[in-house]
């Protein structure tokens, strides 16, 4: 049952921030995978590079093409998302953090799989410096506009699931996917349909719009990736190299080995695991609510012929 009350977003949070003395990667550091993201040079050849940037946030380079999925550096603290303070984009962090991930001097595209603020809000500063098409939901495209009026419309791309968008030599097909719910119901749900009179300046202004799930083929290699999910919503692909699956919260959680299951992938990362109210300076901590061990225990009796695999934040690691 979806709700909008605030009473209901508060909790929300209030369940997410129980982040209690949230626990290091260092304890499965046998599943870390990367090098700094710095010590690493450019793509050559076949080769795609994945660094980790923080929440759900990804970027995918080959040699040719360069992808950004749901890029959050300007971390919002708990407090100003419980009483849904003023919030934008931190032109510092920003470009703190772009550099400490060793970004390109382009970007060719920024996937979005939802418009919460936690995958939307760096991305249309981020856009305007490098470049690059939005692909996100149509709610996605009017947020986008109404914090960027310049940016030209050619630029965004309302994506319409089961589609395939080609990227120079890199394909996206687009799949629909689902948000998971939280204590029952989705977060900051809703859609736009039209332009925005103001630019989002809140937490609960990033509505949720239509969830969406990528599978990006690049230097001949398959990536999935999604936010999170429903149980029973199944991807409708399978026999990719790499998996990123968003497991936040419980849906998401739930979901993780049927998911696996579906795919077949060479190699599963479990995402949005992270303390994401927290400064990107602060490393890497679970939240409290994301069970990552129980998790591990599920796909070891799953039994599955592919590697499960973390990585910390802007580590970089070459996908063969
Ligand atoms: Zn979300």
């Amino acid at each position: 049952m979806v709700t909008g009350s605030f009473q209901n977003h508060i909790l929300v949070f209030i369940i997410l921030a129980l982040t209690g003395c949230g626990s290091r990667l260092q304890s499965h550091r046998d599943l870390l995978i990367g090098r700094p993201a710095l010590s690493l040079p450019t793509p050559t050849g076949d080769e795609v590079q994945i660094t980790y940037l923080g929440t759900n946030g990804y970027l995918i380079r080959s040699q040719e093409t360069s992808i950004v999925v749901d890029p959050f550096f300007t971390r919002i603290s708990l407090g100003k998302v419980i009483v849904n303070g003023r919030c934008s984009s931190s032109p510092d962090l920003v470009s703190k953090y772009t550099e400490v991930a060793a970004f390109p001097d382009k970007v060719d595209a920024w996937l979005v799989t939802h418009s919460h603020y936690d995958h939307l809000m760096d991305v249309p500063p981020l856009q305007r410096k490098y470049g690059g098409k939005i692909i996100s939901s149509p709610t996605g495209s009017f947020l986008s506009q109404a914090v960027d009026p310049d940016i030209k419309s050619s630029d965004l791309i309302a994506a319409v699931p089961g589609k395939s968008y080609q990227v120079g030599k890199t394909k996206i097909r687009v799949m629909t996917s689902k948000h998971d719910r939280v204590a029952g119901f989705i977060p900051i749900p809703g859609l736009i349909s039209e332009p925005l009179p103001n630019a989002p300046s809140r937490p609960k202004d990033w509505k949720v719009g239509a969830p969406l799930a990528f599978l990006i083929e690049i230097a001949g290699k398959r990536i999935y990736v999604d936010s999170g999910g429903l149980p029973g919503h199944l991807p409708p692909v399978s026999g990719v190299d790499l998996a990123i699956l968003g497991v936040a919260v419980g849906d998401g959680q739930r979901r993780f080995v049927e998911t696996v299951q579906a795919l077949k992938p060479r190699y599963i990362l479990p995402s949005h695991q992270d303390n994401f109210f927290i400064p990107l300076d602060k490393g890497f901590r679970f939240s409290s609510i994301s069970k990552f061990p129980k998790l591990k225990r599920e796909f070891e009796e799953g039994d599955f012929a592919g590697k499960l695999i973390l990585m910390d934040y802007f580590q970089t690691w070459v996908l063969k």
